[in-house]
């Protein structure tokens, strides 16, 4: 047969005067290029396929004869092409019912194919249409859509499948883009995966992808596509096999599972068996920000803390491998915000009745709270750690049964004890064997009550063995349901505290036994007002408490008038030095009454505007003085008296007996008259004084010739004494207003006084200067002088230095009180400055012209 078709045939093909020849050919001659487009079809090729001359020319061969396409025919063209070398098939032609045999001679422009209606071939090769037929029946009997396509995608074969769902004729479709088909031309994105599918699949690599067509208007389908590249020999793709399995169903179930995923709360994902995580519900999408095929296989990671990923990873790989139920924590990224939150990932597979794992459903459940707050409750326990340790007190925790478990370091510092000598109740040996009973009572009571205690307890301190008071307390601490999981406990070392409140409880003792003393009445004075006093001092006024309390104690309205000056004087020296010096007065009673006191006081230290004063009821004192006054007045009118008389009757008897010339007894009766006028002066002086204390010493108002009353008192003084020289310096003719027999009193004692403390000394010197104003009078001695401490009290009543020389000296203490009294009374002043064994100098100053 392959005689009949000679090779001048295949060289008139392009031949135009061999043209007739061709087209008088029994069998179709198609001529196509290296592209297996048309260049020449014969008038049999014409009819076989169906088109005109002018209509074959030029177009693709598998496009414009689909009757004849078949993936035999493609594949001999396609090999002789690119091996230049003549080749036969056979094949069944489904839409002519007929076996052709086909001869494929490369010619320099392409090909020449020519077709054989075969009758023969039947018989001759039984064997191998009858495994064509099988190749058609297993295409048709297959429930898949199949497809044979060119490496650019154009449709070779397809089964009765797809025809059927699109109820288009195979016709119609071979030689067609496979995408330009109705099934996929409905939608671009479908075209596209189509063509992406294509692509690679003609690259050598079998690609899977799912993938919805639409065979009918309203009719879709999804299928699972499978795109296999069938290579030659030499490894070049001559088709790719395109299987389209049926999915619809799962598809739906599975939207179906999708829509009840995204119904729950969580967020869901289902994994493979492989552990290959294949979808994801709404929620998680949400969420992460991604979508399913982003998250897809380990796309999850994306989402996934950088810290948790590699752990997190090993735990489902773990679980994949083993079939077993998977549970992490980890940290998943918000899409929005970026910030991670904790979630418990869980998954459990599900499984067939043979127990195969199909498939893995996971939730995703927001722990973040709960994770904060085991976090908190993390730091609050190593805060509360870092608290125990640092705090001053010593701090334990006892577990609900009553036994500690933990002890700060401060309590073994304190008891220089390890914790195991804390096992059980180790700790009750540092405890102080008085306070063991009332402890553990105490300790008992709150374990079966649940009532916090506090007690004050002494513990021994390890090194020195010694205790020390402590305040023990404990707390306990619940859980939710109120049930005891704890007992914190503190004790507080008060041992200084007990100390101070030991010597303060002593003090208040024993200001308390001031206070209750019946000898010392005390008042707490605040401004003018008593605000306290004590039992002693309202007995003594006459006042009550319920004065004290309505604010009727009023110092200043209880202080005799008489004494109000010297009291302020007193309160102001308080201000001033914090302290008074003793002083006397009187106190008004309350039932007007008075009560000669000695009062002294202090300011109380913390309350600098409070006073506390001492007054001691002087009345007894007062009264013998007053007794003592008394008498020495009456005794000195009593003496003056009988004094006047003798001194009379003497004088008289010693003229008489001068007249009667016995000058012997005159004389012996003069030496009498000494003696006489010294216990007159005596008596006088003794007068005075008690008329100064009765203030009823008086004085006589007239001009005193100053100067002339000094020379005079000199002169008499000269006479009378003749141990010492009288030296009068200073001459100042000065007169004031005053009692000029005082006054001469005042310089008659002076030197008198001079004259007696300088036994050894010559002279006595008295000066006179006179001011504009006043007049000063200087007696100055060289005599024994006058200890400093004493020279303030040598002005008070009967006072007399204490100092042995002195003592030898007579005297009664009553001139210089005299004197004083004198001088302040003309409105003068006397002071004295003295050094002793040197002598004193007495000066005193008084105003001029005086009017009294
Ligand atoms: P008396 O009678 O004791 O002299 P006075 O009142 O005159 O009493 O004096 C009081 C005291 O003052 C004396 O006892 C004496 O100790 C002291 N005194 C007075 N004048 C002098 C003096 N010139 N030199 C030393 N001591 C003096």
């Amino acid at each position: 047969m392959c005689t009949e078709k000679p090779a001048a045939c295949v060289a008139l093909a392009s031949s135009c005067p061999s043209m007739h020849l061709l087209e008088t050919l029994p069998y179709a001659l198609i001529v196509l290029d290296k592209t297996a487009t048309i260049l020449y079809a014969n008038a049999k090729a014409t009819t076989m396929v169906g088109g005109s001359k002018h209509e074959l020319a030029g177009s693709v061969l598998w496009q414009s004869a689909p009757h004849l396409v078949t993936t035999t025919l493609y594949q001999a063209v396609i090999t002789a092409l690119r091996t230049c070398q003549p080749l036969e098939v056979e094949y069944h032609v489904p839409d002519l019912q007929a076996w052709l045999h086909v001869h494929v001679s490369p010619i320099s422009e392409g090909v020449a194919v020519f077709f054989f209606e075969d009758t023969q071939s039947m018989r001759l090769q039984g064997a191998l249409r009858q495994s064509e037929r099988k190749y058609e029946d297993l295409l048709e009997s297959i429930s898949d859509r199949v497809a044979i396509l060119t490496p650019d995608g154009l449709v070779l074969d397809i089964n009765q499948r797809p025809l059927r769902d699109a109820q288009v004729q195979r016709e119609e479709v071979v030689g067609t883009p496979f995408a330009e088909t109705p099934w996929w031309s409905y939608d671009r994105a479908a075209q596209a995966q189509l063509c992406r599918a294509v692509a690679q699949a003609s690259g050598g690599e079998t690609v899977h992808f799912e993938a919805r067509i639409r065979p009918q208007e309203g009719w879709y389908l999804d299928l699972a596509v499978t795109m296999t590249p069938h290579l030659d020999a030499n490894r070049h793709v001559e088709y790719l096999i395109y299987t389209g399995l049926d999915i619809t169903a799962r598809k739906r179930a599975e939207a179906e599972t999708h829509a009840l995923i995204d119904a729950l709360p969580q967020l869901v994902w289902t994994g493979r068996p492989d552990g290959y995580i294949d979808s994801y519900s709404q929620s998680w999408c949400d969420y992460t920000g991604m979508t399913i095929q982003q998250a897809q296989g380990e796309g999850w990671m994306l989402c996934t803390h950088p810290d948790d990923q590699q752990r997190v990873l090993a735990v489902w790989q773990h679980a994949v491998q083993t079939g077993r139920p998977y549970e992490t924590e980890q940290r998943l990224r918000h899409g929005t915000t970026g910030a991670y939150r904790w979630f418990l990932m869980q998954a459990m597979p599900l499984r067939d009745a043979q127990s195969t794992v199909l498939k893995y459903v996971g939730t995703c459940t927001d722990i973040e709270d709960r994770k904060r707050a085991e976090q908190q409750l993390k730091e609050s326990e190593v805060h509360w750690h870092v608290l125990a340790e640092t705090m001053p007190q010593i701090v334990w925790i006892g577990e609900p049964g009553g036994s500690k478990e933990y002890f700060n370091q401060r309590w073994f510092d304190y008891t220089h004890a390890t914790f195991e000598h804390m096992r059980g109740a180790g700790w009750l040996q540092f405890l102080h064997p008085d306070d063991h009973e009332r402890t553990l009572a105490l300790g008992r009571h709150a374990l079966v009550t649940g009532e916090p205690y506090e007690i004050e307890n002494r513990f021994k301190e390890g090194k020195t063995g010694t205790y020390r008071w402590f305040l023990s307390r404990a707390l306990p601490m619940r859980d939710e349901t109120g049930q005891i999981v704890k007992w914190f406990g503190t004790c507080t070392d008060i041992d200084n505290q007990k100390r101070v409140e030991e010597a303060l409880r002593e003090s208040q003792e024993r200001v308390s036994a001031l206070m209750n003393s019946s000898i010392i009445g005390i008042t707490v004075l605040e401004g003018e007002q008593i605000v306290d006093a004590n039992d002693t001092f309202l007995r003594m006024t006459g006042y009550t408490h319920e004065d004290l309390r309505t604010g009727r104690m009023n110092w200043m309205c209880m202080t005799a008038p008489e004494y109000l000056a010297r009291t302020q004087q007193a309160h102001r020296e308080l201000a001033t030095q914090q302290s008074m010096t003793p002083y006397e007065k009187e106190y008004v009673c309350k039932d007007g009454s008075r009560l000669p006191v000695l009062v002294g006081g202090v300011v109380l230290q913390h309350h600098s505007c409070q006073n506390i004063t001492f007054v001691l009821d002087n009345s007894a004192r007062k009264e013998l003085e007053q007794r003592k006054d008394d008498f020495i007045s009456m005794a000195s009118h009593e003496l003056r008296n009988p004094l006047t008389a003798l001194k009379m009757q003497t004088q008289l008897v010693r003229k008489r007996l001068e007249k009667h010339s016995q000058h012997e007894a005159a004389t012996a009766l003069a030496r009498v008259e000494g003696p006489v006028k010294q216990l007159e002066r005596l008596i006088r002086e003794l007068l005075d004084v008690s008329k100064i204390q009765a203030g009823r010493l008086e004085y006589l108002q007239e001009t005193v010739d100053l100067e002339a009353l000094l020379h005079e008192v000199a002169d008499t003084m000269q006479q009378l004494h003749t141990t010492h020289t009288m030296v009068m310096r200073g001459t100042a003719p000065c007169s004031l207003v005053g009692d000029k027999d005082r006054l001469g009193q005042v310089f008659t004692n002076l030197l008198s006084n001079a004259i007696k403390y300088s036994p050894g000394a010559e002279t006595v010197e008295m000066d006179l200067s006179a001011f504009a104003e006043t007049v000063t009078i200087r007696v100055q001695d060289h005599g024994l002088g006058i200890p400093r401490e004493q020279r303030d009290k040598i002005f008070e009543r009967f006072y007399r230095a204490a100092g042995p020389r002195q003592r030898a000296i007579p005297g009664l203490g009553m001139g210089l009180y005299i004197v004083a009294e004198i001088v302040k009374h003309h409105g003068g002043t006397i002071t004295v400055e003295s050094e002793v064994g040197k002598g004193s100098t007495f000066t005193v100053t008084l105003p001029m012209r005086r009017e009294a």
